[in-house]
């Protein structure tokens, strides 16, 4: 990790490298805390990814402002992609840690532009709780989140 003016570095993140101009990329947006640039690789054309400057591995680890910034800078941009791709919807998505799929270890939000019918994602079957056991879930997160935030204030 170094220190490059405000922004923490990972000298092995290509999105760190995107970042510092070492590898090029199709910028779309940029402010002091965000910029978003075309996917590589899209599942559609106009597949935009919106990363914060400084490198984070996930939402748990990003600072609360870069956090937020991201969120309103996918807001802004998702409609212009929309429009400019045509599409009739989008997925804003966040693979957070490698078994939800993340494989480049700097956060970033998709946005995937999306047509009726272009079987973008797989639909996988979803799962039914047995007895007592969504109340159980229900509990156990609502009282980790009332703990947390007590700890906050
Ligand atoms: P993840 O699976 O980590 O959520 O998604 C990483 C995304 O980054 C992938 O969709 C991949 O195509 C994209 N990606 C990886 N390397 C590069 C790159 O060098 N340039 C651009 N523009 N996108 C990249
Ligand atoms: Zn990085």
């Amino acid at each position: 990790m170094t220190i490059m003016g405000d922004c923490i570095r990972d000298e092995h993140c290509v999105f760190c490298k995107i970042l510092a101009g070492e590898i090029p990329a199709a910028k779309v947006y940029e402010d002091e805390e965000t910029l978003a640039f075309l996917d590589i690789a899209p599942f559609n054309y106009g597949h935009t990814l919106v990363i914060p400057k400084r490198h984070c591995h996930g939402l748990s680890d990003m600072p609360g402002e870069s956090r937020d910034r991201l969120f309103a800078a996918a807001a802004l941009i998702a409609p212009v992609v929309l429009r400019v791709t045509g599409a009739t919807g989008f997925n804003l998505l966040l693979n957070n840690g490698q078994a939800a799929g993340q494989e480049v270890p700097h956060a970033h939000l998709h946005i995937i532009p999306r047509f009726v019918d272009d079987k973008v994602l797989l639909n996988a079957p979803q799962k039914q709780y047995g007895d007592g056991e969504m109340a159980a879930l229900q509990e156990k997160i609502q009282q980790r989140l009332a703990a947390r935030q007590a700890a906050e204030n």
